[in-house]
């Protein structure tokens, strides 16, 4: 099993989305290792967005991604970061495919509402960048039969 970092980003939280996004990842059968409320700083903007940093856009980034506190999710389930991803959608919403997060929801490149890990690699990073220990759990979601294949598991 893979864990990945969502984080439900302001334009959501503003919209009043953040349910419909959490379960739009619950339907599809990823389970909730742990979740909460983050106001981001730019300390913690520039680690998470410092492939961006050089770009001319990546101060509207930071104002954008602070205007609100943000939900930050680490989800778990098998290939969670490329499920996850495909369930956001492209970065430019509008070229969103419909059916994705990004997709049904919103119109624009930056206020895309999620964030997804893009790698096994990155989710490691940035999953340790938003839970400390004893914010993750380990449990047995009841249904984890019916979610898989015996030899999935
Ligand atoms: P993704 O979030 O799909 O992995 P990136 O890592 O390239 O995409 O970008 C991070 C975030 O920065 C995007 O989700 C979006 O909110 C914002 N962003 C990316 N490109 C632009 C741009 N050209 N103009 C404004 N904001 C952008």
């Amino acid at each position: 099993m893979e864990r990945t970092l969502i984080l439900i980003k302001p334009d959501a939280i503003a919209r009043g989305l953040a349910g419909r996004i959490l379960a739009r990842f619950e339907e599809k059968g990823l389970k909730i290792a742990g979740m909460k409320m983050i106001q981001l700083d730019d300390a913690k903007l520039r680690e998470h967005y410092s492939h961006l940093a050089d770009k001319p856009f990546f101060p509207t980034i930071c104002e954008f991604m602070s205007r609100t506190p943000v939900l930050a999710l680490c989800l778990e389930g098998l290939e969670a970061v490329s499920v996850c991803r495909k369930l956001c959608g492209v970065t430019n919403a509008r070229n969103a495919e419909p059916g994705t997060i990004r997709g049904d929801m919103a119109m624009s490149m930056q206020a895309n509402l999620v964030h997804a890990s893009d790698s096994v690699e990155t989710a490691q990073a940035e999953v340790a960048r938003f839970f400390g220990a004893g914010e993750l759990f380990d449990y047995q979601p009841a249904l984890l039969a019916y979610l898989y294949a015996s030899d999935e598991r």
